[in-house]
Protein backbone atom coordinates (compact mmCIF):
# COMPACT_ATOMS: atom_id res chain seq x y z
CA UNK A 1 0.00 0.00 0.00
CA UNK A 2 1.43 3.16 -0.95
CA UNK A 3 1.72 5.86 1.37
CA UNK A 4 -0.76 8.83 1.02
CA UNK A 5 0.85 12.28 1.05
CA UNK A 6 1.68 14.00 4.49
CA UNK A 7 -0.16 17.35 3.36
CA UNK A 8 -3.11 15.22 2.31
CA UNK A 9 -3.17 12.95 5.63
CA UNK A 10 -3.59 16.97 7.49
CA UNK A 11 -5.92 18.41 5.22
CA UNK A 12 -3.41 21.03 4.79
CA UNK A 13 -2.07 22.85 1.72
CA UNK A 14 1.73 22.68 0.86
CA UNK A 15 2.66 26.44 2.30
CA UNK A 16 0.56 25.60 5.41
CA UNK A 17 2.36 27.41 8.73
CA UNK A 18 3.39 26.02 11.74
CA UNK A 19 0.52 26.77 13.43
CA UNK A 20 -1.83 25.69 10.97
CA UNK A 21 0.16 22.09 11.07
CA UNK A 22 -0.11 21.50 13.97
CA UNK A 23 -4.44 22.60 15.14
CA UNK A 24 -5.16 20.23 11.66
CA UNK A 25 -3.34 17.60 13.47
CA UNK A 26 -4.89 18.56 17.75
CA UNK A 27 -8.21 17.89 15.24
CA UNK A 28 -6.95 14.77 13.81
CA UNK A 29 -5.34 13.54 17.13
CA UNK A 30 -8.55 14.06 19.24
CA UNK A 31 -10.55 12.17 16.84
CA UNK A 32 -9.06 9.52 15.91
CA UNK A 33 -7.02 8.77 19.58
CA UNK A 34 -7.03 5.10 20.39
CA UNK A 35 -8.85 6.32 23.63
CA UNK A 36 -11.95 7.48 22.50
CA UNK A 37 -12.61 4.97 19.29
CA UNK A 38 -12.27 1.91 21.87
CA UNK A 39 -10.39 -0.64 19.46
CA UNK A 40 -11.44 0.68 16.15
CA UNK A 41 -8.49 -0.31 13.96
CA UNK A 42 -9.76 1.74 11.37
CA UNK A 43 -9.31 4.71 13.75
CA UNK A 44 -5.95 3.44 15.06
CA UNK A 45 -4.57 3.40 11.49
CA UNK A 46 -5.73 7.21 11.26
CA UNK A 47 -4.31 8.09 14.47
CA UNK A 48 -1.04 6.75 13.56
CA UNK A 49 -1.27 8.35 10.31
CA UNK A 50 -1.59 11.71 10.92
CA UNK A 51 0.95 11.33 14.01
CA UNK A 52 3.31 10.09 11.35
CA UNK A 53 2.87 12.82 9.34
CA UNK A 54 2.91 15.92 11.62
CA UNK A 55 6.19 14.60 13.05
CA UNK A 56 7.45 15.06 9.87
CA UNK A 57 5.85 18.33 8.96
CA UNK A 58 6.01 20.13 11.82
CA UNK A 59 9.68 19.77 11.86
CA UNK A 60 11.59 22.28 10.00
CA UNK A 61 14.31 20.22 8.94
CA UNK A 62 12.06 16.85 7.98
CA UNK A 63 9.71 18.93 6.17
CA UNK A 64 12.26 20.91 3.91
CA UNK A 65 13.57 16.50 3.17
CA UNK A 66 10.01 15.73 2.64
CA UNK A 67 9.28 18.88 -0.08
CA UNK A 68 12.23 17.98 -1.73
CA UNK A 69 12.02 14.01 -1.89
CA UNK A 70 8.54 12.82 -0.48
CA UNK A 71 8.51 9.84 1.12
CA UNK A 72 11.78 8.44 -0.33
CA UNK A 73 13.29 11.46 1.72
CA UNK A 74 12.95 8.89 4.90
CA UNK A 75 12.79 5.03 3.53
CA UNK A 76 15.98 3.09 4.19
CA UNK A 77 15.62 4.51 7.67
CA UNK A 78 11.69 3.42 8.06
CA UNK A 79 8.96 5.47 7.76
CA UNK A 80 8.67 7.88 11.18
CA UNK A 81 6.31 6.71 13.53
CA UNK A 82 6.32 3.05 12.16
CA UNK A 83 8.00 0.42 14.07
CA UNK A 84 6.58 -1.06 17.54
CA UNK A 85 3.11 -1.88 16.71
CA UNK A 86 0.78 -0.50 19.26
CA UNK A 87 3.26 2.24 20.27
CA UNK A 88 2.64 4.03 23.95
CA UNK A 89 -0.07 6.56 22.43
CA UNK A 90 -0.28 8.15 25.42
CA UNK A 91 3.29 9.29 25.94
CA UNK A 92 3.23 11.27 22.99
CA UNK A 93 -0.21 12.47 23.13
CA UNK A 94 0.16 13.48 26.49
CA UNK A 95 3.26 15.32 25.77
CA UNK A 96 2.43 17.10 23.00
CA UNK A 97 -1.49 17.76 24.23
CA UNK A 98 -0.56 17.55 27.69
CA UNK A 99 -2.53 21.08 28.27
CA UNK A 100 -5.62 20.07 26.44
CA UNK A 101 -6.47 16.99 28.24
CA UNK A 102 -5.05 17.84 31.72
CA UNK A 103 -5.06 14.57 32.97
CA UNK A 104 -3.58 12.89 29.86
CA UNK A 105 -0.15 12.84 30.65
CA UNK A 106 -0.08 11.85 34.44
CA UNK A 107 -2.37 8.70 32.80
CA UNK A 108 0.46 7.79 30.40
CA UNK A 109 2.77 8.17 33.14
CA UNK A 110 1.85 5.15 35.28
CA UNK A 111 -0.92 2.13 34.79
CA UNK A 112 -4.09 2.26 35.78
CA UNK A 113 -5.09 1.92 39.86
CA UNK A 114 -7.44 -1.03 40.36
CA UNK A 115 -10.11 -1.18 42.74
CA UNK A 116 -10.82 -5.02 44.07
CA UNK A 117 -13.57 -5.62 46.47
CA UNK A 118 -13.35 -8.33 49.05
CA UNK A 119 -16.63 -9.29 51.20
CA UNK A 120 -15.96 -10.91 54.41
CA UNK A 121 -17.78 -12.19 57.44
CA UNK A 122 -18.01 -10.08 60.29
CA UNK A 123 -15.38 -12.42 62.58
CA UNK A 124 -13.02 -12.24 59.00
CA UNK A 125 -13.14 -8.79 59.40
CA UNK A 126 -12.55 -8.43 63.46
CA UNK A 127 -9.74 -11.21 63.16
CA UNK A 128 -8.09 -10.47 59.83
CA UNK A 129 -8.16 -12.93 56.72
CA UNK A 130 -5.95 -14.09 53.95
CA UNK A 131 -8.06 -13.77 50.23
CA UNK A 132 -6.54 -14.93 46.80
CA UNK A 133 -7.71 -12.78 44.38
CA UNK A 134 -6.98 -12.87 40.35
CA UNK A 135 -5.90 -9.69 39.24
CA UNK A 136 -5.25 -9.02 35.34
CA UNK A 137 -1.18 -8.87 34.44
CA UNK A 138 0.39 -7.78 31.50
CA UNK A 139 3.17 -10.89 31.12
CA UNK A 140 6.22 -10.74 28.99
CA UNK A 141 5.02 -12.47 25.68
CA UNK A 142 6.19 -15.94 24.46
CA UNK A 143 6.61 -16.10 21.37
CA UNK A 144 8.88 -13.45 21.05
CA UNK A 145 10.28 -13.72 24.01
CA UNK A 146 9.14 -9.84 25.17
CA UNK A 147 11.09 -8.59 22.31
CA UNK A 148 7.95 -7.73 20.21
CA UNK A 149 9.80 -9.20 17.17
CA UNK A 150 8.95 -11.54 15.03
CA UNK A 151 12.21 -12.15 13.74
CA UNK A 152 14.98 -10.35 15.76
CA UNK A 153 15.55 -7.62 13.24
CA UNK A 154 15.44 -4.43 13.98
CA UNK A 155 16.25 -1.33 12.17
CA UNK A 156 17.09 2.02 12.71
CA UNK A 157 14.11 4.18 14.11
CA UNK A 158 12.59 6.65 11.81
CA UNK A 159 11.25 9.05 14.19
CA UNK A 160 14.47 10.15 15.58
CA UNK A 161 16.57 8.94 12.78
CA UNK A 162 18.29 6.35 15.39
CA UNK A 163 19.59 8.86 17.64
CA UNK A 164 16.83 8.30 20.61
CA UNK A 165 16.37 11.53 21.01
CA UNK A 166 13.85 13.83 19.12
CA UNK A 167 13.00 17.71 19.11
CA UNK A 168 9.62 18.55 19.73
CA UNK A 169 7.52 21.67 19.52
CA UNK A 170 5.09 22.53 21.84
CA UNK A 171 3.69 25.89 21.20
CA UNK A 172 6.81 28.32 21.71
CA UNK A 173 9.19 25.90 23.12
CA UNK A 174 11.19 23.15 21.95
CA UNK A 175 11.75 20.27 24.08
CA UNK A 176 14.51 17.67 23.24
CA UNK A 177 13.58 14.35 24.92
CA UNK A 178 13.50 10.30 24.49
CA UNK A 179 12.39 9.32 21.23
CA UNK A 180 8.91 8.42 21.86
CA UNK A 181 8.63 5.46 19.12
CA UNK A 182 11.90 3.44 19.98
CA UNK A 183 12.03 4.47 23.68
CA UNK A 184 15.55 6.02 23.07
CA UNK A 185 16.92 2.81 21.71
CA UNK A 186 17.07 4.20 18.29
CA UNK A 187 16.68 0.39 17.04
CA UNK A 188 13.17 -0.17 16.12
CA UNK A 189 11.75 -3.98 15.26
CA UNK A 190 11.58 -4.55 12.16
CA UNK A 191 8.41 -7.31 11.65
CA UNK A 192 6.00 -7.21 14.58
CA UNK A 193 5.41 -10.18 16.31
CA UNK A 194 2.36 -11.49 15.62
CA UNK A 195 1.21 -13.00 18.94
CA UNK A 196 1.37 -9.30 20.74
CA UNK A 197 1.41 -7.03 17.81
CA UNK A 198 5.06 -5.90 18.81
CA UNK A 199 4.52 -5.10 22.35
CA UNK A 200 6.26 -7.75 23.72
CA UNK A 201 3.48 -8.31 26.67
CA UNK A 202 0.32 -10.29 26.63
CA UNK A 203 -2.68 -9.85 28.54
CA UNK A 204 -2.57 -12.21 31.68
CA UNK A 205 -3.64 -12.99 35.25
CA UNK A 206 -2.03 -13.69 38.22
CA UNK A 207 -3.05 -14.37 41.59
CA UNK A 208 -2.28 -12.53 44.33
CA UNK A 209 -2.35 -13.39 48.05
CA UNK A 210 -3.94 -10.66 50.17
CA UNK A 211 -3.08 -10.28 53.83
CA UNK A 212 -6.58 -8.33 55.23
CA UNK A 213 -5.45 -7.29 58.79
CA UNK A 214 -7.64 -7.80 61.96
CA UNK A 215 -9.73 -4.82 62.71
CA UNK A 216 -10.88 -3.73 59.25
CA UNK A 217 -13.93 -2.36 58.69
CA UNK A 218 -16.69 -1.55 56.08
CA UNK A 219 -15.54 0.74 53.04
CA UNK A 220 -11.47 0.17 54.22
CA UNK A 221 -8.82 0.20 51.52
CA UNK A 222 -5.61 -1.37 51.38
CA UNK A 223 -3.61 -0.32 49.12
CA UNK A 224 -0.89 -2.39 47.29
CA UNK A 225 1.11 -0.66 45.85
CA UNK A 226 2.30 -1.48 42.11
CA UNK A 227 -0.09 -4.33 41.70
CA UNK A 228 -2.44 -2.06 39.75
CA UNK A 229 -2.51 -2.74 35.99
CA UNK A 230 1.26 -2.50 34.05
CA UNK A 231 1.53 0.40 32.33
CA UNK A 232 2.88 0.69 28.60
CA UNK A 233 6.45 -0.45 28.31
CA UNK A 234 8.96 1.36 31.18
CA UNK A 235 5.95 2.58 32.90
CA UNK A 236 5.73 1.82 36.19
CA UNK A 237 2.29 0.01 37.18
CA UNK A 238 -0.42 1.24 39.22
CA UNK A 239 -1.77 0.47 42.49
CA UNK A 240 -4.12 -2.09 43.78
CA UNK A 241 -7.18 -1.23 46.40
CA UNK A 242 -8.64 -4.16 47.92
CA UNK A 243 -11.86 -2.75 49.69
CA UNK A 244 -13.31 -4.39 52.45
CA UNK A 245 -17.47 -5.38 52.40
CA UNK A 246 -18.22 -6.67 55.76
CA UNK A 247 -21.32 -9.07 55.37
CA UNK A 248 -24.29 -8.61 57.56
CA UNK A 249 -23.92 -11.13 60.93
CA UNK A 250 -27.01 -12.67 62.14
CA UNK A 251 -25.92 -12.18 66.03
CA UNK A 252 -24.21 -9.18 65.75
CA UNK A 253 -24.07 -5.49 64.64
CA UNK A 254 -21.10 -3.50 64.62
CA UNK A 255 -20.42 -0.04 65.31
CA UNK A 256 -16.75 1.22 64.94
CA UNK A 257 -15.18 -0.43 67.73
CA UNK A 258 -18.64 -1.87 69.41
CA UNK A 259 -20.52 -4.92 68.80
CA UNK A 260 -24.24 -4.88 69.65
CA UNK A 261 -26.76 -7.69 69.93
CA UNK A 262 -29.98 -8.10 71.10
CA UNK A 263 -31.01 -11.25 73.42
CA UNK A 264 -34.38 -12.26 74.05
CA UNK A 265 -35.20 -13.45 77.61
CA UNK A 266 -38.20 -15.45 79.30
CA UNK A 267 -40.63 -12.98 81.92
CA UNK A 268 -39.94 -15.18 84.57
CA UNK A 269 -35.80 -14.89 83.66
CA UNK A 270 -36.32 -10.77 83.72
CA UNK A 271 -38.27 -11.10 87.09
CA UNK A 272 -36.59 -13.53 89.18
CA UNK A 273 -33.06 -12.89 87.69
CA UNK A 274 -30.31 -15.68 86.97
CA UNK A 275 -27.34 -16.18 84.79
CA UNK A 276 -26.93 -15.44 80.48
CA UNK A 277 -24.85 -17.32 78.21
CA UNK A 278 -23.90 -14.95 75.56
CA UNK A 279 -22.19 -15.14 72.37
CA UNK A 280 -19.05 -13.48 71.75
CA UNK A 281 -16.31 -13.41 69.28
CA UNK A 282 -14.26 -14.99 70.80
CA UNK A 283 -16.57 -17.69 72.62
CA UNK A 284 -19.26 -17.21 75.45
CA UNK A 285 -19.62 -14.96 78.01
CA UNK A 286 -21.84 -14.86 81.35
CA UNK A 287 -24.24 -12.06 81.82
CA UNK A 288 -25.65 -12.14 85.45
CA UNK A 289 -29.46 -10.66 85.38
CA UNK A 290 -30.35 -8.97 88.17
CA UNK A 291 -33.32 -9.67 90.03
CA UNK A 292 -36.29 -7.04 88.17
CA UNK A 293 -34.57 -6.76 85.64
CA UNK A 294 -36.39 -4.31 82.73
CA UNK A 295 -36.62 -5.09 78.93
CA UNK A 296 -34.30 -3.47 76.74
CA UNK A 297 -31.68 -3.14 80.34
CA UNK A 298 -28.29 -2.80 78.09
CA UNK A 299 -25.51 -4.55 79.77
CA UNK A 300 -21.78 -3.69 78.69
CA UNK A 301 -19.14 -6.39 78.37
CA UNK A 302 -15.92 -4.46 78.47
CA UNK A 303 -12.91 -5.21 75.65
CA UNK A 304 -15.38 -7.73 74.02
CA UNK A 305 -15.57 -5.62 71.08
CA UNK A 306 -13.13 -5.38 67.89
CA UNK A 307 -9.51 -3.87 68.65
CA UNK A 308 -9.60 -1.33 65.71
CA UNK A 309 -7.08 -1.74 62.85
CA UNK A 310 -5.46 1.82 63.32
CA UNK A 311 -4.35 0.86 67.20
CA UNK A 312 -6.50 1.55 70.11
CA UNK A 313 -8.11 -0.27 72.49
CA UNK A 314 -10.65 -2.85 71.89
CA UNK A 315 -14.17 -1.88 72.33
CA UNK A 316 -17.06 -3.34 74.12
CA UNK A 317 -20.30 -5.87 73.44
CA UNK A 318 -23.68 -4.09 74.03
CA UNK A 319 -26.04 -6.66 75.06
CA UNK A 320 -29.44 -5.43 75.29
CA UNK A 321 -31.89 -7.77 76.95
CA UNK A 322 -35.63 -8.04 75.33
CA UNK A 323 -38.50 -9.82 77.18
CA UNK A 324 -40.33 -11.79 75.04
CA UNK A 325 -43.91 -12.62 75.75
CA UNK A 326 -44.43 -16.76 75.59
CA UNK A 327 -46.20 -18.13 72.61
CA UNK A 328 -48.20 -21.17 72.06
CA UNK A 329 -48.97 -21.77 76.80
CA UNK A 330 -50.22 -25.07 77.68
CA UNK A 331 -53.20 -25.24 79.59
CA UNK A 332 -50.80 -25.58 82.85
CA UNK A 333 -49.15 -22.44 81.80
CA UNK A 334 -51.63 -20.46 81.72
CA UNK A 335 -54.02 -21.44 84.73
CA UNK A 336 -50.34 -20.65 86.12
CA UNK A 337 -50.82 -17.35 84.64
CA UNK A 338 -54.15 -16.38 85.18
CA UNK A 339 -53.77 -17.02 88.99
CA UNK A 340 -50.58 -14.25 88.83
CA UNK A 341 -52.78 -12.06 87.03
CA UNK A 342 -55.39 -12.06 90.00
CA UNK A 343 -52.36 -11.64 92.41
CA UNK A 344 -52.36 -7.98 91.07
CA UNK A 345 -55.93 -6.94 92.03
CA UNK A 346 -54.40 -4.71 94.44
CA UNK A 347 -50.89 -4.56 92.82
CA UNK A 348 -49.83 -1.02 92.08
CA UNK A 349 -46.59 -1.11 93.99
CA UNK A 350 -45.15 -3.85 91.81
CA UNK A 351 -46.40 -2.12 88.58
CA UNK A 352 -44.48 1.30 88.74
CA UNK A 353 -44.13 2.28 85.21
CA UNK A 354 -48.08 0.99 84.51
CA UNK A 355 -49.22 2.80 87.73
CA UNK A 356 -47.23 6.01 86.30
CA UNK A 357 -48.58 6.05 82.83
CA UNK A 358 -52.19 5.69 83.96
CA UNK A 359 -51.62 8.68 86.01
CA UNK A 360 -50.60 10.65 83.38
CA UNK A 361 -53.49 9.17 81.53
CA UNK A 362 -56.02 10.42 84.28
CA UNK A 363 -54.33 14.18 84.66
CA UNK A 364 -54.44 14.04 80.20
CA UNK A 365 -58.32 13.53 80.60
CA UNK A 366 -58.69 15.84 83.57
CA UNK A 367 -56.99 18.58 81.89
CA UNK A 368 -59.14 18.00 78.68
CA UNK A 369 -62.63 17.76 80.62
CA UNK A 370 -61.87 20.87 82.68
CA UNK A 371 -60.95 23.17 79.80
ZN1 LIG B 1 5.39 -11.28 21.01
ZN1 LIG C 1 13.56 6.65 17.90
Amino acid sequence: MSKRDYYEVLGVGRGATEDEVKKAYRRLAMKYHPDRNDGDKGAEQKFKEAKEAYEVLSDADKRRLYDAHGHAAFEGGGGAGRGAAGADFGDIFGDIFGDIFGGGRQRARRGADLRYVVELDLEEAVFGATREIEIPTLDECKACDGSGSSDGKRKTCGTCRGHGRVRMQNGIFSIQQTCPTCGGSGQVVENPCKVCRGAGRVEGEKTLSVKIPAGVDEGDRIRLAGEGQAGARGVPAGDLYVEVHVKPHPIFQRDGADLYCEVPIRFSQAALGGELTVPTLGGEALIKIPVETQSGKLFRLRGKGVKPVRGGEAGDLLCRVVVETPVKLTRKQKELLEQFEASFEDGREHTPRQTGWFDGVKQFWDRMTSG
